[in-house]
């Protein structure tokens, strides 16, 4: 099955105001080949990754077997290696390898979920990603809660009074989690880690910036609390060195940024053997989703962001809980009145 066509878009829809056409805007790709099937993925990297897209990638992709997944990941991930590596050019790749691995579900008639080993977790418990908590999230059902910490940080005190509260409002049985989206140091995030304790936080995500793996080693060693990170991170090389020097003990890789369900599917391998728990950023997505479902030992998703309004078929959350959906490939389809 040769790829004739491979197309890149910002739909209509996408997406906060402020991020319309920056690199955070999320992309659609299409990936259409000559027996008439096509793909669909998300990607990242606004208008500058719908150009690389529509480029370099497709340059590389237009008359290849759309069905040989590894190869065609190598060759976009060398085509693109001399500015591309990390960030930007990675998270344009990501939306074209999953729209690979959903022609190669469409192929056969199966979910992705299939191709990467089978139905391990029909029915996922989603945690709700929260700026602050109203108790609505409870009644809705959710056992898991993650707090936005505010940002720029407010100070210890404020801090720690942001937890106090979501624990009082949450009530004892719901899993509290936080993320500090870079906004504290290594020091900051010690004194709040001792301070939440009492109030059964679980992870501490993302407290530092993506390059400070001393930093995050040294929260891994003296951090009470398990700390979580990966959104920013990319291809099974970098999960690589994260896990090597010990830098969190979650990971959270995000299926449309990090290369893909191809990289997505190594770093659950690398991170099983070393008893790694991996809960992917935003996985109640498809994309994230069907790795869940398939490999994950202890399923957790998070819930979605308002980024993507333009795909039809997302599994819905109900009672805090999604069921991955058995349609082939990841299931969903692009709204058409989102595109030209
Ligand atoms: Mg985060």
């Amino acid at each position: 099955m040769k790829i004739t066509a491979v197309r890149a878009a910002i739909p209509r829809g996408t997406n906060e105001p402020r991020d319309w056409r920056t690199q955070m805007a999320q992309i659609a790709v299409t990936v259409e080949t000559d027996e008439g099937l096509s793909g669909l993925g998300v990607g990242g990297g606004g208008a500058a990754g719908v150009h690389i897209v529509e480029t370099v990638l497709r340059e590389t992709l237009i008359g290849a077997d759309s069905s040989d997944l590894e190869g065609l990941w190598d060759r976009m991930y060398r085509a693109t290696l001399p500015f591309g590596r990390k960030g930007l050019a990675v998270m344009a790749l990501s939306g074209v390898d999953l729209a690979l691995w959903d022609l190669a579900g469409k192929r056969v008639g199966k979910p992705v979920y299939e191709l990467l080993g089978g139905l391990k977790n029909p029915v996922i418990p989603v945690y709700a990603s929260i700026g602050a908590v109203v108790t609505d999230q409870v009644e809705r059902g959710f056992r898991h809660v993650k707090l936005h910490m505010p940002r720029p940080s407010p100070g210890f005190e404020a801090n720690v009074e942001v937890v106090r509260q979501a624990r009082a409002a949450l009530g004892p049985d719901v899993e509290l989690y936080t993320d500090a989206f870079l906004a504290w140091d290594v020091e900051m995030t010690l004194r709040l880690a001792d301070a939440f304790v009492p109030f059964g936080v679980k992870w501490i995500e993302e407290s530092l910036s993506p390059d400070d793996l001393d930093g995050y080693a040294e929260l891994v060693r003296r951090s009470p609390i398990p700390i979580a990170g990966g959104e920013h991170e990319y291809g099974v090389h970098g999960f690589r060195e994260v896990l090597d020097r010990k830098a969190h003990t979650i990971l959270q890789p995000d299926a449309c940024w990090c290369g893909g369900m191809t990289q997505l599917r190594k770093i659950y391998a690398l991170a099983r053997e070393r008893d790694v728990w991996v809960v992917p950023h935003r996985g109640v997505e498809v994309w994230g989703l069907h790795a869940i479902a398939a490999l994950s030992d202890n399923p957790l998703a998070e819930s979605g962001r308002p980024w993507v309004t333009w795909l039809r078929g997302e599994p819905p959350i109900e009672h805090g809980f999604v069921r991955v959906g058995d349609a082939p490939g990841f299931g969903v389809e692009l709204d058409p009145k989102s595109v030209d």
